[in-house]
């Protein structure tokens, strides 16, 4: 049998091909077309297009022919993107919604002096389908960006944020912090974060802030910041170190809470309202602290006890408010003549307590001496004069805190007993 070359070839693409002249006789029905279509060689060679599928556009086949023939080139039957020339299932097994097959048409000049050409179909179902998804994704990318900039909205306008270099200058700062501190946003753009701070930023606080994020650590803790009218604020604070893609700093991100009446609140429930130092209650609960956790650093102590002698005559002598006056007169004297560690608190009525840490017996004794003479050579209102005793004992290791008590108790009863204006030690 003579073998028709042209034939075997178009029969081993996996492509439609068939021969057709501008009055839409098949001459040529590939293998590929047979199998997708179920339609034989047999069934639909010699007939009319149109007698198998009366619903393609036979007007435009008809100029694309014409066309294809009178300039001797290829084209394409329809550039639209959703074209399904002859309805074909797919023949692939699929996960898609796409049934049919998605077919990209050519129609070739074949042989131009009997009017056939050439219509090729390509299977670009994939092609589609990765378009298509595409075109979702970019859907979705475009619908998250709109989100993001309306969160980022959110955001700066309820939160108070801001971005600094490594030394501490101001890149970014969000709405809501120029809010909340009165600042102008251009104002503070360029400027060094201490600008905020109560007290320039030298405190332990700071120390120890800027030590943490220059070592690429979180920060977390609570700062006394300033607002343009000087007015204090106090927030919780978490600053981030952003590093570069070598691992070094590159700038700071710093979140902040506004935490101004928790801590006025926090404040008072722990304020002595006529002295201003802690009150009895803030005491206990340092103490008792300290006693159950033992840490060495904190059960290092000495614990005094101070009464103002003959208190009751001042205010026989001079009435209650001036004994008020007194009160907070002997107050600050302790405090000022204290170091900042000592925790010192008003115990009840005219008497305080104070924590003095890390020193020995002979060391409190030379520090309370010092207080003691202080509170007799201050002056109340200018004229009156006030003495003060004093009880000293040092917390043994592992002891029950109300033996110190007792012990402390002891000692200043016998300062009291022993002629007042003294400190004795137990
Ligand atoms: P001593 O030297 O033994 O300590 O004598 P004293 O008079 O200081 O002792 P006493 O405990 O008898 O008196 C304490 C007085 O302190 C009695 C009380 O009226 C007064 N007082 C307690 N709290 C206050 C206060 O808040 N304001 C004023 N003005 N007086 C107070
Ligand atoms: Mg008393
Ligand atoms: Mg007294």
């Amino acid at each position: 049998m003579e073998i028709k070359y042209p034939d075997v070839l178009l029969d081993s693409l996996e492509n439609g091909h068939m021969i057709i002249d501008d009055k839409f006789i098949v001459s040529y029905w590939n293998r590929w077309l047979a199998i997708n279509t179920q339609i034989s060689k047999e069934e639909i060679i010699g007939k009319k297009l149109d007698e198998f599928y009366p619903n393609i556009n036979y007007k435009v086949l008809y100029r694309k022919i014409k066309t294809a023939l009178l300039i001797n080139t290829p084209s394409f039957y329809d550039t639209n993107s959703n074209v399904k020339f002859i309805p074909m299932n797919r023949n692939k097994v699929t996960t898609s919604s796409l049934m049919l097959m998605q077919q990209q048409v050519t129609i070739s000049p074949y042989i131009a002096c009997e009017n056939k050409v050439m219509v090729s179909i390509y299977d670009i179902s994939e092609l589609f389908e990765a378009k298509l998804s595409l075109k979702k994704e970019i859907e979705k990318v475009n619908k998250l960006n709109d989100k993001l900039e309306a969160d980022q909205e959110i955001i700066d306008r309820n939160i108070m944020m801001m971005r600094t270099s490594f030394d501490g200058v101001i890149i970014d700062v969000s709405t809501f912090f120029c809010q909340f501190f009165e600042f102008k946003k251009d104002f503070i753009l360029g400027k060094n974060i201490s600008t905020f701070k109560q007290d320039g930023g030298f405190s332990a606080t700071y120390k120890e802030l800027w030590e943490t994020i220059r070592n690429k650590k979180c920060w977390s803790g609570e700062l006394k910041l300033k607002t343009y009218k000087g007015e204090e604020k106090w927030v919780q604070s978490r600053i981030t170190p952003i590093l570069d893609i070598d691992g070094e700093v590159l700038e700071f991100s710093a979140v902040y809470h506004d935490i101004t009446n928790e801590k006025l609140l926090e404040e008072l429930y722990i304020t002595d309202p006529l002295t201003k130092l802690y009150n009895r209650a803030h005491f206990d609960e340092v103490v008792n602290f300290i006693v159950k956790h033992q840490r060495k650093t904190d059960t290092d102590f000495v614990l005094v006890i101070t009464d103002i002698d003959h208190f009751k005559s001042i205010n026989d002598t001079y009435g209650h408010q001036i004994g008020d006056e007194a009160l907070v007169s002997v107050a600050n004297t302790l405090k000022d003549s204290l170091r900042e560690d000592d925790l010192i608190a008003r115990w009840g009525g005219e008497e305080f307590v104070i924590m003095l840490k890390n020193v020995t017996l002979d060391e409190a004794k030379t520090i309370i001496e010092k207080v003691r003479a202080s509170v007799e050579k201050n002056k109340i209102n200018g004229t009156i004069n006030a003495t003060a005793s004093f009880g000293i004992t040092k917390y043994i290791l592992g002891e029950d805190i109300k033996k110190t008590f007792k012990r402390v108790d002891d000692a200043l009863y016998e300062a009291k007993k022993s002629g007042r204006n003294r400190a004795v030690l137990k």
